[in-house]
């Protein structure tokens, strides 16, 4: 029987062949519990991946438009517009 190690809490434990192939080579839970805890711990770093790319997208828009965007980001740049 192959051995996963729980992503969520990290102990040792047996799955079956048949799971371990439908696994695709990722370590699968130890009980349903710790896989109820994965999919929450999947959506808060999904979330935080989100907001981390929102933030790098306003700030590289900063960076290409100048200073005067900082006022607003859904403002027109005045200074754009000659
Ligand atoms: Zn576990």
């Amino acid at each position: 029987m192959p051995i996963h190690v729980c992503p969520v809490c990290g102990r040792r434990h047996e799955v079956s062949s048949v799971l371990d192939r439908l696994a695709y080579g990722r370590f699968l839970t130890c009980s349903p519990k710790c896989k109820t805890s994965l999919a929450g711990l999947v959506r808060r770093r999904t979330l935080a991946e989100m907001a981390e790319a929102a933030g790098r997208l306003r700030r590289a828009r900063h960076a290409a438009l100048g200073d005067c965007t900082l006022r607003s980001d859904m403002q027109a740049c005045p200074d754009g517009l000659k």
